[in-house]
């Protein structure tokens, strides 16, 4: 008889209820983001699973177990990451073992696996490895597609109740990809409900001012939920439906739109994305739709909003290049920012934001430019320039202006405010030339 599961349990029940249990001292100690955790959460809330609990425990066999079995009294699902390394402080698949009653056991798949995930690199496994071939008996290993730990799903009684533990590594490629492959096309079976977003960006707007626009919709939210989340710079309308998984996608826009259009007539100037594209990906679409390059002379932002747009494939059909003009001597022998201005108005000023985006123009031999020059202190600020105080300037065929802001928060945040601003600037300016 085979000591392991060969497939995933069907489960007679919808599995309603998960809960995450990420593993690892590192993170109780702040050395580590639980970024596994924020991953797993938006897959299972996708999915309609509720996840009413997360929890974190170090590498502690006693403290690891006691929170387990508590996640499995309330529960269908547990799902654990980490700890399955070859060293002495993983533990967690024994812990687990331990719970469900299994025992761990030489698995030669496994084994097999680990020798040519080596192999291919030109290694041989070290002793080490040798743990992470005993593995638990009665369980549906998981192969580790990505690294070697291998992963598990146990299926038992606990208090009477039919639960799923499910142990994945902590390296979040691995962690992610075994969920992908293993994991989720075996839940989406067993929930019957999955939940479907439409994401509304803006920019310009501050959270309160934005929801006062469409309290009453929120108020009277009926299937369609309305959430608004601030991130940087920026105010994000989560519209979803929980619907049931074989409803056909039509129909489930058919009911996010009308919500979707409602909220569009009240805060249409501020919109810059209605499917959750970054500003860099829209301005990269503009430009294209265009075929036009766009170059950047950037102060205090120091090459961030050429590195925003360089991050979306594509970029080289319209990034011309960039420069970085961080001192005045730079902004004159490079851009050709006349000293006067540099003197009398100073470097964070229309007319100097302006002379940049002309400079740079000409310089990178581009169809359009951005200047980005500011405070982001937390020194250099005045009572005329406070920190924060920010010009952003756009040069192109027929013509060039500069706007100001007054942004708010620390030196890094103010940076990357002004990339996202600079960039909607110039997606107003080509919407407008369109
Ligand atoms: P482990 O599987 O516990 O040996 O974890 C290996 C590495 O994965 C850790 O050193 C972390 O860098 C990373 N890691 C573990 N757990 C998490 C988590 N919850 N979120 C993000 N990274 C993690
Ligand atoms: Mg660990």
């Amino acid at each position: 008889m085979d000591l392991f599961r060969v497939a995933l349990p069907n489960p007679e029940q919808e599995i309603t209820k998960a809960e995450i249990v990420s593993i690892g001292t590192e993170l109780l100690l702040g050395q580590t983001l639980n970024t596994d955790a924020r991953d797993l959460a938006r897959e299972l809330s996708e999915l309609g699973i509720n996840c009413y609990y997360q929890s974190v425990v170090g590498d502690n066999p006693e403290r690891m177990e006691e929170v387990i079995r508590l996640s499995l009294k309330r529960s269908d699902l547990v799902i654990t990451t980490g700890g399955l390394g070859p060293t002495e402080d993983d533990i967690t698949m024994g812990v687990c073992a331990k719970i469900a009653g299994s025992e761990l056991v030489y698995h030669a798949e496994s084994e097999r696996r680990i020798k040519e995930f080596f192999a291919i690199r030109g290694l041989v496994p070290s002793d080490k490895s040798k743990k992470q071939v005993m593995l638990p008996s009665d369980a549906y290993i998981m192969p580790n597609d990505a690294g070697t730990a291998p992963g598990a799903v146990f299926n038992f009684e606990y208090n009477g109740q039919t639960r799923y533990l499910a142990v994945l590594p902590g390296p979040p490629m691995e962690m992610n990809l075994m969920f992908q492959r293993e994991l989720k096309p075996w839940l989406k079976r067993y929930s019957r409900h999955h939940l479907h977003h439409q994401y509304i960006r803006t920019v310009g707007i501050g959270e309160s001012q934005l929801v006062a626009k469409i309290t009453d919709i929120i108020h009277n939210q009926g299937l369609v939920s309305i959430a608004p989340y601030a991130s940087a710079g920026e105010v994000m309308l989560r519209l979803s439906v929980m619907a049931p998984h074989d409803m056909p996608i039509d129909e489930v826009n058919a009911l996010i739109q009308p919500v979707a259009e409602q909220i569009k007539e009240r805060i249409d100037e501020y919109i810059y994305s209605e499917d959750n594209k970054p500003m860099a990906e829209v301005v990269l679409s503009l430009l294209t739709k265009e075929k036009a390059m766009v170059g950047f002379a950037e102060s205090c932002t120091a090459g961030l909003a050429a590195a925003e747009l360089a991050k979306i494939p594509g970029a080289s059909r319209v990034l011309s290049g960039g420069v970085i003009t961080y001192c005045n001597e730079l902004k004159h022998s490079l851009l050709g920012v006349s000293r006067e201005i540099l003197a009398r108005e100073g470097a964070v000023s229309e007319s100097c934001a302006i002379a940049m985006a002309v400079g740079a123009r000409s310089l990178l031999k581009t169809d359009y430019a951005v200047s980005i020059t500011g405070i982001a202190g937390p020194e250099g600020g005045s009572e005329v320039k406070p920190v924060g105080t920010v010009w952003i300037g756009i040069s192109h065929r027929n013509g060039s202006f500069a706007r100001s802001f007054l942004f708010a928060g620390d030196r890094n945040h103010i940076r990357k405010v002004s990339v996202l601003n600079a960039l909607d600037l110039l997606r107003r300016c080509l919407l407008s030339r369109e």
